[in-house]
């Protein structure tokens, strides 16, 4: 090797030596560096790619590896993919415009007219929809069971069943259920198993480990980690992600902009201490609420009062995450409103908002916001009274926190 291709080998990293932990993954995995060497990863902000004759051209449009038109691939969108990949652990990953076009591009690639679907009924609301309203209509049916309860997801196993369909914990109530049995289940009928990985994130939960066949994430939540874009994708083996979901992607153009990738990509670079810390945070205000007389219930997996405690802790690698919610009490629904109002009312530091995963505190209503178009039964089915209130913990100091909500926590 001469002295100038040794440079452009270094320059390249075209290869991280084997064994790096996931906290290395996190911020070195990328495309090489172009022959400038920038140390941060580029931005390429381009719709095409100059082909240096037709017969190249014509090679890489039908190999589809190297970079052709951006609605099929982008380095910043790659660098992306393979960072995000490296941290869960699996073999790629396919980059999409938000969390629910990861789900739109889940379904388009991997199910037909006729295939049935089994999915917790407590996942995020949009998801409940696409599966059971907007892909009824294909002819795709998805039954909708208890998040905790394994024996309605086995009862619930036909022929045509092709896809479960999890996330844990769930939003708001923090309920858990087992990525292990349910993957067991799933391919004892010869089903895969996905898992919306949005809450923990590979920093606190890898589903691919536990048996999963697919991860998808909102990567609008924790792995920008600041609130800035939309992003999404579809993480699981080379066969799975090459050469079902990129031709599905590469047809519907569900695909990440650049600049959202590139945004992400280096939100991944702190998701690990960012996690860590949020999680932290989100005990001690836990813990905190638990004890306060104007708090009835705290809904958190890192408790020892959360029913399923002990699950949570060996799926999460300890830690609860950064999300809880609790009920403020109040002897009817309107007085429970009305308490829960005043917290959210009271506080002069955190977000009044919808999101979650960003550096910023958020408190919310889920009863008459992410699920104010339940009627009052289906909430209660759910268990999502007026006086809950959910809070997704950033990092500001923890004591600013509890002295936000006290200001509205009647003593
Ligand atoms: C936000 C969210 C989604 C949808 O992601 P978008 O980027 O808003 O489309 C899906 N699942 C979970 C758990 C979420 O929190």
């Amino acid at each position: 090797m001469s002295a100038g291709d040794e440079e452009a080998a270094r320059l390249a990293r075209a290869e991280l030596p084997s064994g790096l932990r996931p906290e290395t993954l996190a911020v070195r995995t990328a495309m090489a560096p172009s022959q400038h060497g920038e140390n941060s990863e580029g931005l390429f902000l381009t719709s095409t790619y100059v082909q240096p004759d037709a017969a190249t051209s014509a090679r890489r449009f039908s190999e589809m590896q190297d970079f052709t038109y951006s609605r099929t691939s982008n380095p910043t969108v790659r660098s992306f993919e393979m960072r995000l990949a490296a941290m869960e652990g699996g073999e790629a990953a396919v980059a999409t415009s938000t969390g629910m076009s990861a789900i739109l591009l889940l379904i388009m690639g991997l199910l037909k007219s006729g295939d049935h679907v089994i999915c917790s009924r407590s996942v995020f609301g949009s998801t409940l929809s696409l599966f059971g309203k907007e892909f009824a209509k294909f002819g795709v049916e998805t039954t909708f069971v208890s998040q905790t309860d394994l024996a309605e997801w086995r009862a619930a196993l036909r022929p045509a069943t092709k896809l479960l369909f999890a996330e844990t914990p769930t939003n708001p109530l923090t309920d858990v259920c087992d990525i292990a049995a349910l993957a067991d289940l799933a391919h004892g009928a010869g089903a895969l198993l996905t898992v919306d990985n949005t809450y923990c994130s590979p920093a606190l939960q890898r589903p691919l480990a536990l048996g999963a066949d697919l991860v998808m994430h909102a990567g609008t939540k924790f792995l920008d980690g600041q609130g800035r874009v939309m992003a999404g994708a579809l993480c699981g083996s080379r066969s799975l992600i090459v050469d079902v979901f990129g031709p599905a992607l590469r047809t519907a153009g569900m695909t990440l902009a650049p600049f959202n990738a590139w945004v992400v990509l280096k939100g991944l670079e702190t998701l690990n201490i960012r996690m860590k810390a949020q999680s932290e945070s989100t005990l001690t205000v836990a813990r905190w609420l638990e004890r306060h007389p104007a708090v009835a219930r705290v809904h958190y997996p890192a408790l020892a009062s959360h029913p399923q405690h002990d699950l949570a802790m060996r799926q999460q690698s300890g830690q609860g995450g950064a999300v809880l919610s609790f009920d403020v009490r109040g002897d009817t629904p309107d007085q429970a409103r009305e308490a829960a109002f005043r917290v959210i009312d009271s506080t002069r530091v955190l977000s009044i908002a919808t999101n979650l995963g960003d550096t910023k505190s958020i408190i919310t209503h889920p009863a008459t916001t992410s699920h104010g178009r339940l009627t009052e039964v289906q909430r209660q089915q759910v268990g999502i009274g007026q006086g809950l209130v959910r809070l997704a913990v950033g990092l500001e100091h923890v004591d600013d926190i509890t002295d936000d909500l006290q200001r509205g926590l009647l003593s």
